[in-house]
């Protein structure tokens, strides 16, 4: 099944053939403020809508391969602040590493949240590499690499964030949280142009769901 929504205006012409995943990309060259203190030091706030009062839809991820502990908290936070945003109506739940036993065919399948080093595709015959990847598995929910030793000082959290937003089905955007070149200012939190996707595809209310009121979209770059 191809899909366009996955490949952003900015990559398609370097992607070869169908592709259904959702790369984040950054430049081999670097980022321009990689190194710099990054913008997320600044607190983010998240609008407090009143939650879902039932929860309608669990999302299962499961966290395999080589992370950290600090790389697993950095992971918690982005889920944690996509749950925050997806206020109850939707929420990732972390499950249990061990495979899940398949007693229950309804239960919705996991999407697995793997690291791997130095062994990811290049992209493209081009100036960038893919940071992490985003793909549905049919029929047991999907994959999402992270490629540990390629995330270097930049934010394994917002990386990880921004994959999450593949994973409720969204595409790249032109700036914030699903841009699709990494930049520190970017991906940092569930900004209201991500949570408005997310809203109009599961048919939600955005004013139900919380978003952070960081304009990260139009800071200074
Ligand atoms: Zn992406």
């Amino acid at each position: 099944m191809c899909s366009k929504m996955f490949v952003s205006s900015i990559l398609l012409s370097l992607l070869p053939g169908c592709m259904e995943s959702g790369y984040l990309v950054t430049s081999l060259a670097g980022d321009p403020a990689a190194t710099g203190q990054p913008a997320q030091a600044t607190a983010l706030r998240y609008t407090n809508h009143r939650p879902a009062a039932i929860v309608e839809e669990i999302v299962p991820l499961r966290i395999t391969g080589s992370f950290s502990l600090g790389d697993r908290a950095k992971i918690l936070r982005a889920v944690n602040e996509w749950n925050v945003a997806l206020n109850g109506f939707v929420r990732f739940a972390i499950v249990d590493d061990a495979a899940a036993p398949a007693a229950d065919a309804r239960q919705p399948r996991p999407w697995t949240i793997m690291a791997a080093q130095g062994v990811g595709p290049r992209v493209a015959p081009g100036p960038t590499t893919a940071l992490a990847h985003t793909q549905p598995v049919p029929g047991a929910g999907g994959l999402m690499i992270v490629y540990l030793d390629r995330i270097g000082m930049r934010d394994l959290g917002g990386v990880v964030m921004h994959e999450l937003g593949h994973v409720l089905g969204l595409g790249h955007g032109e700036r914030g949280l699903m841009a699709a070149h990494y930049h520190p200012t970017d991906q940092q939190c569930v900004d209201k142009t991500t949570i408005t996707a997310v809203a109009a595809k599961r048919q939600l209310a955005v004013d139900r769901l919380n978003w952070c009121e960081t304009n990260v979209a139009s800071a200074a770059r």
